[in-house]
């Protein structure tokens, strides 16, 4: 079998099946095994009840001693039933599952898999996984990768698949030239494919997955290079005179531009109005005030005749700009619209309309602003806002709609000086690195579980205010459903212990876009008081009346993201307030969190990130959500960006252009290069 026959070549995928795989992105068996683990799970031995550690995952077994209940707690269904093995009982707790209610018998044997805590009435399992014994002995003492999947495709057909495919795979010579290979030290790819799948231990899937992120930087920083041969300014037949409405729009506000806006609006002006194509990164912390420099650029733009458009990752996001622009441009006489996905098919036509005629000067949307169906009349600007976002299928050429037109992109990803020139190469880069003054700066603390109550009711205390607060739970990666897991058995926790008077809403990474939007929309206008989120509520969020954040296992989350996170508080003239909570109360993992207490500067927050990260932080939580990266991190990964850097400097023009004809499709970002580096 060859990486690129079709999937159907694997016994097991027929028709059927195949559709679903496709889904995902997996069309050909090379797909297939670079369909990379989220994580493992690890299968220890059966412990019994009275000595099985709590708070991380364990196996039990036992009878079913108590009939299956279900109950509604705030309009959630939850299951309980309660297992007793000889040495103790658990009760156990379903979330959203009430099926099983009939399908658990009682005095029936079961095997279980999850995490036990104590509570006030005894000892309790949230959502734990109920495997069959051959599951179970089928999986002891083995890593079990764990994939993402889509409807109708399951972790253990996957895994069949995988296994299939790995073993009848026809060995490949590896892309990488060999002396690269072995500066570098990573694995060959055949070895990699492998041992990423199927590892005996940890440290053998971390070696591999090194690989595997070695690949991701290589091949992106090759296709730069390739991209970038010979590239010159170019020169824009678009003529821009200066506007005066520009001046007007900033005498017009309710504050004065800090010094560093000024500074930046006044190279993306001079850039604007140069004769030459603008093609520059805005760097600039959450909060320090990207949007007005945004709206400046679009109203000189559309004050020129010509169109603009501003794009954005998610319609919560594209919305808030858009309710934002329309008042900022009251009485300006330039006409703002909205595009996004979940619009009527028949709203949609009419924008369209709107756009091609020029009825409209400025768009504002989601990656519906790049359909085929989109036909600009004469787009002189696009803006992308937190770029790192737009993941690596939607990046399509925006800017080859407008036909050379200028392109600014912002981003609230601190990077690190060395990192970003390696990054966005030849771009210019304008930074934002004040905040503006009339915030006050936003309280934190970094403390351990003894002040678990204490933070509960400081919360309380400034929801009776009238403020929110938002707590956020880590993605952890490791099981199939624990992200679901972990704000759902959060939520549980947490509406026991608040009054009933409180509301808690959950917003997770798996919710369809539409229910997410109606969770911020519930959160935004006050019907909820505490959002339990994971790290979704991330990009740009504005919720003026949030004033706390909580944070959960800050250990596992690195200091960049932690910042990042915070950004989402502090957004008015309130006092707004950060804890963050740990697990682990090592010396260590204190000091590194204490940074944050220290420093309100993204880019000292990310140097110090890069100096005090651990070793063995493989598998780590993602931090950058750089989404030309599947895998790799730039954070985490920074070494691994560097080492790819000099290898890739180190090729000839004739290596570079003869590593991309044999490299795998899939890393070959002739699409997914980000357009604005090109
Ligand atoms: P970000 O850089 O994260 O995109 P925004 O542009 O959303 O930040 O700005 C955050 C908030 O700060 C907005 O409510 C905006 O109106 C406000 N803001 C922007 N610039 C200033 C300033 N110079 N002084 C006071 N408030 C400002
Ligand atoms: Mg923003």
């Amino acid at each position: 079998m060859e990486l690129n026959d079709d999937i159907r070549n694997i016994k097991g995928i027929g028709e059927k099946t195949s559709v679903n795989y496709r889904r995902i992105g997996i069309n050909t068996v090379g797909d297939l095994v670079m369909h990379i683990p989220r994580g493992y799970e690890e299968y220890k031995e059966i412990i019994s009840v009275k000595n099985a550690p709590l708070d991380c995952n364990v196996i039990v077994e036992g009878v079913l001693s108590k009939r299956p209940s279900v109950k509604s707690i705030r309009n959630r269904k939850i299951v309980s039933a309660q297992l007793n093995d000889g040495s103790g009982t658990i009760n156990l707790v379903w979330f959203n599952m009430p099926f099983l209610a009939n399908s658990l018998r009682v005095g029936a044997y079961y095997i279980l898999r999850g995490k036990i805590t104590v509570k006030n009435d005894g000892k309790r399992m949230v959502h734990p996984k109920v495997l069959t014994k051959e599951e179970y002995y089928n999986r002891l003492h083995k890593l079990i990768p764990i994939y993402s999947l889509t409807e109708g495709l399951t972790n253990n057909s996957l895994m069949k698949s995988m296994a299939y495919a790995i073993e009848n795979l026809k060995p490949v010579k590896d892309y990488v030239p060999a002396h690269i290979i072995k500066e570098c030290n990573v694995m060959p790819f055949m070895q990699a494919v492998k041992k990423i799948h199927f590892p005996n231990s940890r440290e053998e899937a971390a070696e591999a997955r090194k690989r595997f992120v070695f690949d991701e930087f290589f091949t992106f920083l090759l296709m730069l290079r390739y991209y970038k041969k010979g590239s010159v300014r170019i020169k824009t037949k678009r003529v821009y005179t200066h506007s005066e409405e520009c001046n007007r729009l900033i005498n017009s506000l309710p504050y004065k531009l800090t010094g560093a806006q000024k500074k930046v609006w006044s190279e993306v002006m001079s850039d604007i109005k140069s004769g030459y194509i603008m093609n520059r990164l805005i760097q600039g912390d959450v909060g320090s005030g990207k949007t007005i420099i945004a709206a400046l650029a679009l109203l000189l733009n559309a004050k020129n005749g010509y169109q603009g458009a501003l794009m954005v990752p998610t319609e919560v996001l594209a919305k808030q700009h858009y309710e934002n622009f329309v008042k900022l441009f009251e009485g300006f006489d330039v006409n703002v619209t909205l595009l996004t996905g979940s619009m009527s098919a028949l709203a949609k036509r009419n924008e369209y309309e709107n756009i091609r005629s020029h009825k409209t000067d400025i768009i504002i949307g989601t990656h519906a602003l790049i359909q085929e169906k989109v036909i600009y009349d004469d787009l002189g600007l696009v803006i992308i806002d937190e770029q790192h976002r737009f993941g690596v299928n939607q990046r399509k050429n925006i800017s080859d709609k407008g036909n050379d037109c200028h392109t600014i992109v912002m981003s609230a990803t601190p990077i690190p000086r060395t990192l970003a020139i390696i990054l966005y190469g030849d771009m210019d880069i304008s930074i934002i690195n004040e905040r503006p003054e009339a915030r006050l700066p936003i309280l934190n603390c970094v403390v351990g579980q003894s002040y678990r109550n204490t933070a509960y009711s400081f919360i309380l205390k400034e929801i009776n205010k009238g403020n929110r607060a938002y707590i956020i739970c880590p993605m952890i990666e490791e099981s199939e459903s624990s992200e679901l897991e972990n704000v759902n058995s959060y939520y549980i926790k947490l509406s026991e212990i608040m009054p009933d008077n409180i509301n808690i809403d959950i917003l997770h990474g798996k919710m369809k876009p539409s229910e997410k939007n109606e969770v911020m929309e519930r959160f935004k206008n006050g019907l909820t008081d505490i959002l339990i989120s994971t790290t979704v509520i991330e990009v740009g969020i504005d919720v003026p009346e949030a004033t706390v954040m909580m944070v959960e296992n800050a250990e596992r989350f690195g200091l960049a993201q932690l910042h990042q996170l915070r950004g989402r508080v502090g957004r008015s003239d309130r006092q707004s307030y950060c804890i963050f909570m740990t697990a682990d109360e090592r010396k260590e993992v204190m000091q590194r969190l204490e940074v944050l207490n220290k420093s309100n500067d993204g880019f000292y927050i990310a140097d110090q990130d890069l100096k005090l990260r651990g070793p063995g932080d493989m598998f780590g939580v993602r931090q950058s959500g750089e989404a030309y990266f599947e895998i790799a991190d730039i954070y985490n990964d920074a070494d691994m960006l560097k080492l790819a850097d000099s290898a890739v400097k180190s090729l000839s023009d004739e290596d570079v252009q003869r590593i991309i004809e044999i490299c795998p499709k899939k890393n070959r970002y002739t699409e997914t290069v980000p357009f604005f580096a090109l």
